[in-house]
């Protein structure tokens, strides 16, 4: 789903990956490749712009020094933008009536007569919903047929009447016969047609007033792009309906429609089709949509609970300390409790993008820190901020005292020496780039 768009954004916001900071610059660099996805996955320019101005806004407006790298700081609010530009939340349906009648529209060939049968299928698995489906299109005896063979499949009942040439008065035939049997659904499939046309809004605007459903649905082929958009805009203008079904998501889609719609005619996607059986149906959630669009495994969630450990002024003290050489392994220690609260090692792990498929036959030990914490906590408070002074015969005690061995008391003194070296080094080089851009 989304190929396309999800390698461009992904080139996109690597620009940033290597940079320390955000800066008008590179956030103006990386945001109009971002634009320039977009568009190229047919979203609306508008929008698009729209979109692009708020995140440079948002990340312009953050504080520099945060958990997250500029990479990550962006991918996050391209993320939440896009996740509110989809509609934030997810949006059930409404089914307060007795029976609730909910009237689906849209062009010929979107979409409608399979999705109102996933609908009753999807509905009928809850044990309270009885679902009747209404055939109302009565230029075509086969979309009629086609009804019953979907209701045939799932178990559901089809009422039709081959001899009403009048949709308006088979809809309410159809709520009659409901009441009249039990059904606590009604989903009536109407006729559509190749393209907008007067005849149609006026048929469907006629149903709509006369039997006013619940729930007015709007069933769109998501592979249309910007055409999905106008088609969308066309309905909403004549129905204004509830929400918005996206259909053919399995296909190679580029994204456009999916993005747009909402902004355009401010009404929620509320499922979508993934494919042409019964059970390729799902809430439209767009938060996971966002995500999905961005290729990016559960980074998002990795990098809030980051966040969520994240003391700025821990993090100062750190760096001074860093930068005075006095890291020592009481810090070392502090730091590995931050990263055990944000949860267990292969939850962490699963949350990598491709990570989580490539270790997945890989046994983590979730106490992956036992040893190394045992060992600290066998050192003295000296020895804890003065490694050096750990020489031979202190080795051999820490390892007795720790239950592990000298060579692992070895391995994490080697493993320490070398994380504090790196640290300095990045301290050095961060401080260089900032002289730099001072001087730019
Ligand atoms: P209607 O004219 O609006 O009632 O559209 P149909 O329900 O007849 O669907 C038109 C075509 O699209 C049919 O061949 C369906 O099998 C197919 N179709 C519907 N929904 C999906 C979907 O989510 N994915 C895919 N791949 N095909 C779908």
């Amino acid at each position: 789903m989304f190929d396309n768009l999800s390698d461009k954004l992904d080139k996109a916001l690597h620009v940033l990956k290597g940079h320390g900071q955000i800066t008008e610059v590179n956030v103006a660099e990386t945001l109009k490749e971002v634009r320039r996805a977009l568009v190229d996955a047919d979203v609306n320019f508008k929008t698009a712009k729209n979109f692009t101005n708020v995140v440079k806004e948002k990340a312009l407006g953050q504080n520099v020094l945060t958990a997250l790298k500029p990479g990550q700081l962006m991918v996050k609010l391209v993320k939440d933008e896009l996740t509110e530009l989809m509609g934030g939340d997810a949006e059930g349906i409404n089914l307060s009536g007795n029976p609730s009648v909910i009237l689906m529209s849209g062009l010929q060939g979107s979409g409608k007569t399979t999705f109102s049968g996933k609908l009753a299928n999807f509905l009928k698995t809850k044990k309270t919903k009885k679902p009747l489906l209404v055939a109302c299109d009565v230029y075509r005896p086969a979309a009629i047929d086609q009804l019953h063979v979907v209701g045939d499949q799932i178990g559901v009942e089809v009422f039709s009447d081959r001899e009403e040439k009048n949709p308006v008065a088979i809809s309410e035939k159809g709520i009659a016969y409901a009441k009249a049997n039990g059904f606590n659904v009604v989903i009536i499939d109407t006729a559509g047609r190749l393209a907008v046309d007067e005849v149609m809004m006026n048929e469907i605007s006629d149903i709509h007033k006369a039997i006013k459903p619940q729930e007015t649905l709007f069933v769109v082929d998501a592979m249309t792009g910007q055409d999905a958009v106008n088609t969308a805009k066309a309905f909403n203008d004549t129905l204004n309906f509830d929400g918005v079904i996206l259909t053919k998501l399995d296909g190679d889609t580029r994204g456009g429609a999916a993005i747009s719609i909402k902004s355009v005619v401010n009404k929620p996607i509320k499922f979508i089709g993934t494919g042409e059986k019964m059970e390729a149906i799902d809430i439209f959630y767009p938060a996971r949509m966002a995500e999905r669009i961005l290729g990016m495994g559960d980074v998002v969630s990795l990098v809030e609970r980051a966040q969520e450990q994240y003391d700025e002024e821990e993090a100062r003290k750190l760096q001074k300390k860093i930068a005075k050489n006095q890291f020592g392994f009481d810090d070392f220690l502090n730091q590995i409790q931050q990263v055990k609260k944000m949860g267990n090692m292969k939850d962490l792990i699963g949350m990598i993008p491709g990570a989580g498929k490539a270790m997945k036959d890989i046994d983590i030990d979730d106490d992956a820190f036992k040893h190394i914490e045992a060992i600290i906590h066998s050192m003295t408070p000296e020895e804890r901020s003065t490694p050096t002074l750990i020489n031979a015969s202190r080795k051999k005690r820490i390892g007795k005292g720790s239950g592990t061995s000298v060579t692992q008391v070895n391995q994490l003194l080697k493993q320490f020496d070398q994380m504090s070296k790196m640290m300095k080094m990045m301290q050095g080089g961060g401080g260089k780039r900032m002289m730099q851009m001072m001087k730019g």
